[in-house]
C-alpha cells in the first residue's frame, strides 16, 4: 500500500469527531459540536442531523446553519421531503439544485429557503436507518464522490452515538411495540415444517467496535488482509466438517461451495480496503461496507441479489469476529434446546451451531429457497421466515415455540401453552413412530384394494425417505430443485453425477424424473427475471426446453448416462399439445441414438410420460394415450388452470376446491380414459398427500399417489382404515350435487365410518 494513497483529510475529520464523542458534556452538546465540525470541514453553510424516532419519523436533532428554533420541532416522515427520501431509500443523495427536486418540501421554521444544494446520507446501524446527516450550501454546489464518502464515514460515528441511547431511549430505537415480557404470537411463513420448543439464541451478533478511526492506516490494511485469510481458512474447516458434506455430497455442497465463492469475491474486499484507506479501522471498514450493502440490496426484489447479500453479511460478521477476536459460537454454552433467531443467516453460520441442539430457526427475512432454508430442511429443523422484527421482540434465553404447522412463532408462551405444545410435540413424535411402524405394511384398504404410494423428491436428502417411509419409489422427482440451489447452471457431468446418486439411493425402486420445470414461481437465480405478466402461464417448463433444446438434451443425456443400463422414467411437464410431447420425445430419442453411437450402455427400458397439468391436454387424451407409457396428474397446476386461480394467491387459491363434484368428476373422467387405454395414471400434486383428498381420489379410482414424504404415513393409515367400496359408492352419490365443495360431507362420511383422516 502506497502511504501517499491513504488520504488524510477524512481521517483528520474522523479523529476530531471521535474526540468530541469521547469528550465532556451532554449528548446534545456533543452532537451540536459535531455538526459544527462537519460543516467547517466540508465547507458547508449547513450541517444537520436528523434522528429516527418511533413511528418512522425523522426529527431534526441538531443543526449548524438552519434556524435553532427548528431543532426538535421539524419532523419528517420516512419518504417525506429529501431527508425522508434519503431515509426511505437508505442511500445518499447529492443535488446541486435541491429545490428543483420533485420531493423537496419547504419547512418555513428551518429557514432553509436560501440554501440551494444539498447532500445527505443515511445514518445506518446494523443495516437499519437510524437517522440522516445532511449538509447544504447557498450556491449550487456539485458535491464530489469523496465528499459523500466522507459524510458516510462520519455517519458511522453518529450511528454509534444514536445507538448508545443517550440521544433517544433504546426503546425508541426498536421498531416494535417495545412492550417486553408479555407473550406474543407472531405470524410468518413456514419454510420447513415441524414443531420446535426451546430457548431463544439471538444470532444477530452485536459488535463492540471500539475504535473507529485508525491511528495507523497501513497497519489496519495488514490486519484486514490477515483476518481475511484466516476467515477463509476457518470457512474451509467448517465446510469440510459439516454433517451434510461428509461423504456423499449433494446439493448442500453446491450451496456451500457457492458461498465459498462469494467469500473470494474481489469487489467486496476492494470496497473494504477503500474504507480503510479513508481512515477507518479495519473493523469499522468491514462494518461500513456491510451496512451499505445491506441498505442497498436489502430492498431488492431480485432473489439472487438478496441471497448474495445474506451470504455477504455472514462473511462480514465472520471477518469482524476475526478482527475483534470474538470467539465464535461457544457450542458448550448453548442451551439444550436452541431456537435460533436471526434476521437472516448464511448456510455456514447455521452449521456452526451444534445441530443436535437446534430445535428451530426463526428468520425475519429469507425465503423457502434460500440457502439456509435448504440446509435446515436437510437437517430436519423447522424454520419460520418473514417473522417481522422478531429480533427486537425477544431476548436471549427466553422461551419460544416454532409452530410450522400453523405458521406461527410464540414468544414467551405461558406455562400452560408450553405444556400444551410439549404434549403436542410428544403426540407428534408418537404418531411419527406409529407411522414408522406402518412402513412395511401395504397401503391396502379394508376390502383388499392396494394403492401404490410414492414420494415426491427434490433434494438428494429426500431420497433417504424412500427407505424410512417404505414408499414404492419416487413418483415425482422435481429436477429443477437442484438447479435452483446452485450458483450456476450445472453441466452434463454435474447432472450425471447427481442422477447417478439419485438412482443409487432409490436402490432399484422407480424414480420418475420430471424434466426441468423452471419459470413461473421456480426462479433460477442465475437466469435473471423474465419479467412476464403471467409467469405461471408464460415461458416455462417444456416451453423453454423446446425453444432451447440444448437444455433438455443435456439433461436427458446426463440421465441416460447416469442410468448405466438401469430403467428410467422421464416425465415432461406443462405439455399442452400432443405435438409438444412428440417433439420432446424426439429429443430423447436423439440422445438415446447418440449414446448408442458412442458405444454407451443404454437403459434397459425408457418409460416416457406426461404431467397432466394443462386442461387442454385432458381434451386430447385419445391421441395422447396412444403415445405415452404413463400419465401423472399435477393437480396443483391443473386446478390453477382449470379454475383460472393463481395457486400462490391467498385471496383466490382457496376459492375453489378439488373436493367439488366438478373437479372430482373431471379427474375421474381422466382416470377412466387412462384405465380404458391401459395407461397407468397417478396423482402427484399436493392433493395426493392430504388424507381426505386422497380418500376421494381412491374413491374415484386412482390407485397410484405420490406425495411429500411426511404425508405418506398419514395417507397410508387412512387407506388402511377405509373400505374402497363404501367410499366409491359415497363419492359417486355426491358427484351430481352442484356445489363448490363437498369437503364437509366427505369429512362427515370419514368420521361416521372410522376413516382416519
Ligand atoms: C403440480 O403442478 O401439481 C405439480 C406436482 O408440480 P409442481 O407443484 O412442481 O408445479
Ligand atoms: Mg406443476
Amino acid at each position: 500500500m502506497n502511504p501517499a494513497s491513504i488520504s488524510t483529510a477524512p481521517r483528520r475529520l474522523l479523529a476530531r469527531v471521535r474526540d468530541v464523542m469521547a469528550g465532556e458534556g451532554s449528548a446534545q452538546s456533543r452532537l451540536d459540536k459535531i455538526t459544527a465540525i462537519i460543516a467547517a470541514d466540508l465547507v458547508t453553510e449547513v450541517c444537520s442531523v436528523y434522528v429516527r424516532r418511533a413511528g418512522d419519523v425523522l426529527e431534526l436533532f441538531s443543526t449548524q446553519g438552519l434556524s435553532p428554533k427548528a431543532v426538535h420541532v421539524t419532523r419528517l416522515r420516512f419518504g417525506e421531503g429529501l431527508i425522508g427520501e434519503i431515509a426511505a431509500r437508505a442511500a445518499p443523495l447529492a443535488l446541486s439544485d435541491a429545490q428543483a427536486h420533485p420531493n423537496f418540501v419547504f419547512r418555513p421554521e428551518t429557514g432553509e429557503d436560501e440554501f440551494h444544494s444539498l447532500m445527505g446520507v443515511p445514518v445506518l446501524r446494523a443495516g437499519r436507518v437510524v437517522g440522516v446527516a445532511a449538509v447544504q450550501n447557498k450556491t449550487e454546489r456539485q458535491y464530489t464522490d469523496e465528499e459523500i464518502e466522507t459524510l458516510q464515514t462520519v455517519a458511522m460515528v453518529l450511528a454509534e452515538m444514536v445507538a448508545g441511547g443517550e440521544l433517544i431511549s433504546r426503546h425508541e430505537l426498536m421498531p416494535t411495540d417495545g412492550i417486553a415480557l408479555k407473550p406474543l404470537r407472531l405470524e410468518g411463513t413456514c419454510f420447513s415444517i415441524g414443531l420446535g420448543i426451546g430457548q431463544a439464541v439471538l444470532h444477530e451478533p452485536s459488535f463492540d467496535i471500539g475504535d473507529l478511526v485508525a491511528e495507523d492506516p497501513e497497519q489496519e490494511m495488514v490486519r484486514l488482509h490477515e483476518a481475511f485469510t484466516a476467515m477463509l481458512g476457518q470457512l474451509d474447516t467448517i465446510l469440510s466438517q459439516s454433517p451434510l458434506t461428509a461423504g456423499e455430497g449433494g446439493e448442500h455442497e453446491d450451496v456451500l461451495e457457492a458461498f465459498r465463492m462469494v467469500a473470494e469475491d474481489a469487489g467486496w474486499l476492494r470496497r473494504t480496503e477503500e474504507a480503510v484507506t479513508s481512515g477507518l479501522t479495519a473493523e469499522a471498514a468491514v462494518l461500513k461496507v456491510k451496512n451499505e450493502m445491506r441498505a442497498r440490496l436489502g430492498a431488492s426484489s431480485d432473489p439472487y441479489l438478496r441471497e448474495r447479500m445474506h451470504d455477504m453479511e455472514d462473511l462480514g460478521n465472520r471477518l469482524l469476529k476475526q478482527l475483534l477476536g470474538t470467539i465464535t459460537v461457544d457450542k458448550d454454552d448453548l442451551p439444550e434446546h436452541v431456537i435460533l433467531v436471526a434476521r437472516n443467516m448464511g448456510p455456514a453460520e447455521l452449521l456452526e451451531y451444534d445441530h443436535t441442539r437446534l430445535r428451530g430457526l426463526v428468520l425475519e427475512e429469507g425465503s423457502a429457497t434460500s440457502h439456509v432454508a435448504i440446509v435446515a430442511r436437510a437437517l430436519d429443523i423447522p424454520v419460520m421466515g418473514h417473522v417481522r422484527e422478531v429480533l427486537s421482540k425477544i431476548d436471549n434465553g427466553e422461551s419460544i415455540i416454532v409452530d410450522g404447522q400453523h405458521s406461527q412463532v410464540l414468544v414467551r408462551p405461558g406455562e400452560d401453552v408450553q405444556q400444551a405444545f410439549h404434549e403436542t410435540r410428544k403426540a407428534l413424535e408418537q404418531i411419527k413412530a406409529q407411522y414408522a411402524q406402518l412402513k412395511d405394511l401395504p397401503a391396502k384398504t379394508l376390502d383388499g384394494i392396494e394403492v401404490s404410494l410414492s414420494i415426491n423428491a427434490g433434494l438428494l436428502f429426500d431420497f433417504d425417505q424412500i427407505e424410512t417411509t417404505g414408499a414404492n419409489g419416487v413418483g415425482l422427482y422435481r429436477t429443477e430443485v437442484p438447479f435452483m440451489v446452485r450458483a450456476e447452471f450445472p453441466d452434463v457431468p454435474a447432472q450425471r453425477t447427481l442422477y447417478e446418486k439419485v438412482l443409487d439411493r432409490a436402490n432399484g425402486k422407480p424414480v420418475v424424473f420430471r424434466t426441468i420445470d423452471v419459470g413461473g414461481d421456480k426462479v433460477l437465480p442465475y437466469w435473471g427475471e423474465l419479467d412476464e405478466e403471467n409467469p405461471a402461464m408464460g415461458w416455462r417448463a417444456i416451453r423453454i426446453c423446446l425453444d432451447r433444446p440444448a437444455i433438455l438434451r443435456q439433461q436427458l443425456r446426463a440421465l441416460i448416462q447416469a442410468a448405466q443400463g438401469r430403467d428410467i422414467h422421464v416425465m415432461f411437464p406443462m405439455i399442452a399439445e400432443v405435438e409438444e410431447f412428440d417433439a420432446a420425445k424426439k429429443l430423447l430419442q436423439r440422445e438415446l441414438d447418440r449414446e448408442k453411437e458412442r458405444g454407451g450402455i443404454l437403459p434397459e427400458h425408457v418409460y416416457t410420460g406426461v404431467m397432466l397439468e394443462v386442461p387442454a391436454l385432458a381434451l386430447q387424451l385419445d391421441k395422447l394415450l396412444k403415445r405415452v407409457d404413463f400419465v401423472s396428474v399435477g393437480s396443483n397446476d391443473l386446478m390453477q388452470f382449470l379454475y383460472a386461480t393463481d395457486r400462490g394467491n391467498a385471496h383466490v387459491s382457496e376459492r375453489y376446491d378439488i373436493l367439488s363434484p366438478f373437479a372430482l368428476g373431471f379427474l375421474k373422467s381422466v382416470r377412466d380414459r387412462c384405465d380404458q387405454a391401459n395407461v397407468p395414471v397417478s396423482v402427484c400434486g399436493a392433493a395426493a398427500g392430504n388424507p381426505l383428498e386422497a380418500m376421494a381420489l381412491v374413491g374415484i379410482g386412482f390407485r397410484r399417489l405420490s406425495m411429500p414424504p411426511p404425508a405418506l404415513g398419514p395417507v397410508k393409515e387412512m387407506i388402511r382404515s377405509m373400505s374402497e367400496r363404501q367410499v366409491a359408492q359415497f363419492v359417486h352419490s355426491v358427484l351430481e350435487i352442484p356445489r363448490v365443495s363437498i369437503r364437509p360431507r366427505l369429512k362427515a362420511f370419514a368420521k361416521d365410518h372410522g376413516i382416519k383422516i
